[in-house]
C-alpha cells in the first residue's frame, strides 16, 4: 500500500437518510474499495443531529414527554433502517443492543440537563456525538457481515481539538501523528476503516465536535493526514451548482471550482461543503470531488487550486436566519476606536459576524449576524456604549430581523467592470430592496442583504441576470390557430433550441378569452403537446376563471423571473396590456396588429418604453407572417439607406382571390373558395374591406417615421363600400354576386392592357399611405405573384434601379407561428 493510493470518501446525512440510501452507500463503498484503499467518513443519519439537539432543548425546558417521544423516534429510526440491512439474526440482536446501550447513555445526559436546567456547549457536543457514533458503528457492523475488510475506527482516538469560545480548533500536529498511527496499520492490513465524522476529542479527553456540518471537515482532515489521492464528498446533488437547486430548479452543475471559490461559496451559504473543509485540503493540494450518492456515475464537481472555466460569476448563494445590527449617529465620528471596540465586543460575546458595511462618513455601521446571537449582541453593545447613547453620539442602535444574504461568487469577476451593476440591476428589476451591501477586496464575491421574504426571488433573478439560468419564460395570450401552432412548434423544437442556443423555452401559461392555465415551473411537455394538437384550453385540468390581462401581468410580475416574454397571438385590443407588460420589464412578441395600429399615443408609449427599459418588442409576425419583411426594413433604415417607396401585397386572402380573378373566375366564387380553404378571417368582410391590410400598412408607415392615425390611410376596399352595409356575414355573402359584373369589367380592362388586378399597399414617406385595388403589369414582380403569397418591394436610394423584393408565403397558422418563434429566438439570443 502506498500513501497516494488512498481515497477518502465521505457520506453526508442526506446519503444516510434511509435504508435504501444506506444500501446505495454500501454499494458505492464496496465498488470504490475494490479498486482503491479507502477510508470512509460518515455523518449521522439525516436529521438525527437536529433531533438530538431538539431533545436537549426540550430537556432544558423540562418537557419530559417530548424528550421521551424524541428518544423513541431515535430508537426506531436506527433500529428499523439498520436491522433491515443485514440478514444475520446475530447482527440484528447486536444492533438493537448497541442502540439501547447508547440511548441509555443519552438518557443519562438528558437526566443531567433536566436536573441541572443547564445545557452547556460541552454537554451539547457530547449529546450530538451520538448521531455519528450510532451511524458509523451500525454501518460498520452491517458491512462487516458481508465483507470483513470493513472495520470501525473512532475519530475520538486521534482527532484532537482545543476548546475555544469560537468552537473547537484542531491540533493538526497531534491529529496527524495520532491519526496516521491509528489508520495506517488498518489500511496496511488490507482493512477499510469507517470513521465517524463531526466528532473528535478535546485535549482534556472529553468528546467534542467540529461544529455543524463538520463531517466534511473530518473528511478533509483524514484526507490530508493520509495524503489521500482525492477526497470524495458524497451528497444528494450532482455537485456544486450555480444556485441551491431547491431555490432554482434549473441550476446547473459546476464542473470545476477553485478551493478559494468553494470556500467563499460555502461561507456565503452554499452548504454543499463546510467552509473549513478547504483548509487541510489546500495545505496538501488534495483535490476534492463532490459526488452524488444517488447518481454515482456523474463526475460531480472537482475542487482544486484551479478555477476551471471562468465565467463572470459561477454561483449565486444565499443564507437565511440572519439579523442586521444597525448602529447610527451623527456623533459617531468622534467616538474613538468605535469600529475596533465593536469588533472586540463581538468576539468576546462569540457573535458570528458574517458581513460588515460601514459608510465612509462613519455615520453608520451595520453588522450582519446570525439571528441566534442577535439578542446578546444588542445587549452587549447597549452596555458598552451606554454613555455614548446617553450623550446622543449614537442615535440608533437596533436590529432588522428576518433578513437574508444573497451573493454572487466567482473568480471571473476580478477586474470586470459592470458586475455589481448587473447584480443590483437584477434586484432592482424585481423591485427588491437592498438593505446593505459588501464586496470583498478579493473580488470573489458581491453580497447584498435583503428581506428574508425576498431572498428566493433575489437568487432566481440574479441567477438569470448572470446568464446562469438559460431559461426564457413565455406567457401566451391567445390559444387559437396561431397560438396552438406556436405551442406545438415550441414543443417540437425545444431540444434543438436548448442545444443550439443553450436556452430552455418554458411556457409559464396560456390564456384565451374564457380561461387560463398557469404553472410556476412551466407547462409540461405533455400539456404543450396536447394544446398544440387541439385539446381545448378549458380541458386542461386545473384551469380557473380567467383574470384580466392586467391581473395576469401583475401575477407574472410576482414570479420575479427576469426574462419573461408576453406573446400576443390574439386579435384583441391589447395595447394597454402591452404597455403594462413593458412597464413591468417583460419582453413582448406580437402577431396581433391591433396594439400597434390603434391610437398613435399607444404606439409612441410602446416604442418609448421598449427603448427606455432596454427591452425587446418584436412584431415581425404582424405582417407577412414569418417572412423577414420588418427586419429587412429595419436593417435598411438602421444602415442609413433612404426608403423611397414600399409597395406590395400583404393579404394572402386577397392575393388568392386576385389569382382566381386572373383565371376568369367570378369574384363571389373566388371568395367562396377562399372561405372553404380557410384563407379568410372568420368574418371575410375584414379581408374584403381592406381593414386588415390597412393595419399592416400602418405598421410599416409608422416604422418609416410616418406617424399617422389609422384614419389617415387612404383606404379603398376591394369592392364597393355599399356591400359592407349588410348586417350579417350571410347577407353579405348572399349579395356578393352583385359585385361580380363590375369586377369582371375591371379584370377584362386590365387584361387588355396586359395587366392584372392586385390589392396593393403603396407607401411613400412624405406622401403617406394608400391601400386599394390596382392594375399592375402582369410581368412585374407584383403582377406575377400567385395565390396567397405576400410580396414587398422596397425601393430605396441603394436599391433604386432594381428594388429589393421579398416574396413568399405570408399567411397561415404555421408560417405565422414560425414568425413568432423566430422573434422569440431573437430574444433568446439577446439574453
Ligand atoms: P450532506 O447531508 O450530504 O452533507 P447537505 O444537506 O449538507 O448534504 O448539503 C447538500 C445540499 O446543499 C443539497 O441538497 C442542496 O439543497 C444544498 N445546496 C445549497 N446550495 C447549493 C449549491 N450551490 N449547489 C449544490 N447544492 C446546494
Ligand atoms: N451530523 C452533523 C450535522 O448535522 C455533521 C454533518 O452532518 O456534517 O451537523
Ligand atoms: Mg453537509
Amino acid at each position: 500500500m502506498a500513501d497516494h493510493e488512498i481515497l477518502t470518501l465521505k457520506f453526508g446525512g442526506t446519503s444516510m437518510g434511509s435504508r435504501s440510501s444506506i444500501a446505495r452507500v454500501i454499494k458505492i463503498m464496496r465498488e470504490v474499495r475494490s479498486r482503491n484503499d479507502v477510508v470512509t467518513v460518515v455523518s449521522a443519519m439525516g436529521g438525527i443531529t437536529d433531533s438530538l439537539l431538539d431533545i436537549g432543548q426540550q430537556a432544558l425546558l423540562g418537557r419530559r414527554l417530548q424528550v421521551e417521544a424524541g428518544m423513541d423516534r431515535l430508537r426506531k429510526q436506527h433500529s428499523e433502517n439498520f436491522s433491515a440491512l443485514t440478514s444475520s439474526a446475530a447482527s440484528r440482536g447486536w444492533i438493537n443492543r448497541f442502540i439501547e446501550n447508547n440511548l441509555s447513555d443519552v438518557k443519562c445526559l438528558i437526566d443531567g440537563i433536566l436536573l441541572l436546567h443547564e445545557f452547556s456547549e460541552r454537554t451539547r457536543d457530547k449529546l450530538l456525538s451520538y448521531g455519528e457514533i450510532l451511524s458509523s458503528k451500525l454501518l460498520a457492523r452491517v458491512m462487516r457481515d458481508e465483507d470483513d475488510v470493513f472495520c470501525h475506527c473512532d475519530a475520538r482516538k486521534w482527532l484532537i481539538v482545543d476548546w475555544s469560545p469560537q468552537g473547537s480548533i484542531v491540533d493538526m500536529a497531534k491529529t496527524e501523528i495520532q491519526g496516521r498511527r491509528h489508520l495506517l496499520p488498518l489500511l496496511r492490513k488490507g482493512l477499510s476503516p469507517i470513521v465517524p465524522g463531526f466528532i473528535c476529542r478535546a485535549q482534556d479527553g472529553q468528546t467534542a465536535t467540529l461544529g455543524r456540518n463538520g463531517s466534511d471537515y473530518s473528511a478533509a482532515i483524514v484526507g490530508a493526514i493520509l495524503r489521500s489521492k482525492e477526497i470524495w464528498i458524497y451528497t444528494d446533488v450532482d455537485g456544486i451548482m450555480t444556485a441551491d437547486p431547491n431555490l432554482v430548479s434549473e441550476a446547473a452543475i459546476l464542473r470545476q471550482v477553485s478551493y478559494q471559490e468553494a470556500a467563499e461559496m460555502s461561507y456565503l451559504g452554499a452548504k454543499v461543503v463546510h467552509p473549513k473543509t478547504m483548509i487541510p485540503a489546500v495545505l496538501h493540494k488534495i483535490p476534492i470531488r463532490i459526488k452524488n450518492t444517488f447518481n454515482p456515475d456523474c463526475p460531480g464537481t472537482l475542487i482544486t487550486d484551479r478555477s476551471g472555466r471562468t465565467p463572470l460569476v459561477k454561483t449565486v448563494t444565499s443564507a437565511r436566519d440572519l439579523t442586521l445590527l444597525n448602529i447610527q449617529g451623527n456623533g459617531m465620528v468622534s467616538i474613538p476606536r468605535i469600529t475596533s471596540r465593536i469588533f472586540e465586543l463581538m468576539a468576546r460575546e462569540n457573535v458570528d459576524v458574517i458581513m460588515i458595511s460601514q459608510s465612509s462618513s462613519e455615520h453608520s455601521i451595520c453588522l450582519l449576524i446570525t439571528a441566534r446571537s442577535s439578542g446578546s449582541a444588542l445587549r452587549a453593545l447597549r452596555e458598552e456604549f451606554r454613555s455614548e447613547i446617553e450623550r446622543g453620539l449614537i442615535e440608533k442602535l437596533d436590529l432588522t430581523r428576518n433578513v437574508a444574504l444573497v451573493s454572487v461568487v466567482g473568480a471571473g469577476m476580478k477586474g470586470q467592470p459592470g458586475t455589481s451593476g448587473k447584480f443590483f440591476d437584477a434586484l432592482g428589476r424585481c423591485r427588491i430592496n437592498v438593505l446593505a451591501i459588501a464586496q470583498g477586496s478579493s473580488e470573489l464575491n458581491i453580497s447584498a442583504v435583503v428581506r428574508e421574504k425576498d431572498y428566493k426571488h433575489a437568487v432566481q433573478a440574479i441567477h438569470t441576470a448572470f446568464g446562469l439560468t438559460k431559461d426564457l419564460y413565455v406567457f401566451l395570450f391567445g390559444c387559437g390557430n396561431v397560438g396552438r401552432t406556436l405551442l406545438k412548434q415550441i414543443h417540437d423544437n425545444r431540444k434543438l433550441l436548448a442545444q443550439s442556443l443553450q436556452v430552455n423555452l418554458k411556457v409559464l401559461g396560456v390564456t384565451n378569452s374564457r380561461t387560463w392555465k398557469f404553472s410556476h415551473d412551466g407547462l409540461t411537455s405533455q400539456e404543450l403537446q396536447s394544446l398544440g394538437t387541439g385539446t381545448p384550453l378549458d380541458h386542461l385540468g386545473d384551469c380557473s376563471p380567467k383574470p384580466s390581462s392586467e391581473e395576469i401581468i401583475e401575477h407574472l410580475t410576482g414570479t420575479y423571473r427576469s426574462d419573461i416574454v408576453l406573446v400576443d397571438a390574439t386579435a384583441a385590443e391589447l395595447a394597454p396590456a402591452h404597455i403594462l407588460a413593458l412597464r413591468r420589464g417583460f419582453h413582448v412578441v406580437t402577431a396581433n396588429k391591433k396594439p400597434l395600429t390603434s391610437r398613435l399615443s399607444d404606439y409612441a408609449d410602446i416604442q418609448r418604453l421598449r427603448r427606455q427599459k432596454g427591452l425587446n418588442y418584436q412584431y415581425e409576425a404582424t405582417f407577412g407572417a414569418g417572412l423577414p419583411l420588418l427586419s429587412t426594413l429595419q436593417d435598411l433604415i438602421n444602415t442609413g439607406d433612404k426608403v423611397i417607396r414600399v409597395q406590395g401585397c400583404l393579404s394572402g386572402t386577397l392575393g388568392f382571390i386576385c389569382s382566381k380573378l386572373d383565371e376568369g373566375r367570378p369574384l363571389s366564387q373566388a371568395v367562396a373558395e377562399a372561405i372553404r380553404l380557410g384563407y379568410t378571417e372568420p368574418d371575410p368582410r375584414e379581408d374584403l374591406s381592406g381593414a386588415d391590410v390597412a393595419r399592416k400598412s400602418l405598421i410599416i408607415s409608422r416604422e418609416l417615421g410616418i406617424f399617422s392615425e389609422p384614419k389617415e390611410t387612404r383606404l379603398k376596399p376591394m369592392i364597393s363600400k355599399k356591400f359592407f352595409r349588410y348586417r350579417s356575414v350571410d347577407d353579405f355573402l348572399a349579395n356578393l354576386w352583385h359585385a361580380d359584373a363590375s369586377m369582371n369589367d375591371l379584370v377584362r380592362q386590365a387584361r387588355k392592357e396586359k395587366k392584372v388586378l392586385r390589392y396593393i399597399v403603396d407607401i411613400r414617406p412624405g406622401e403617406g399611405c394608400e391601400v386599394g385595388l390596382k392594375m399592375v403589369t402582369s410581368d412585374s414582380p407584383i403582377g406575377s405573384l400567385r395565390g396567397p403569397d405576400n410580396i414587398l418591394v422596397f425601393q430605396t436610394q441603394r436599391y433604386y434601379e432594381h428594388p429589393l423584393v421579398i416574396q413568399g408565403p405570408g399567411a397561415g397558422a404555421s408560417v405565422t407561428a414560425a414568425g413568432v418563434l423566430g422573434d422569440l429566438l431573437k430574444i433568446a439570443k439577446w439574453i
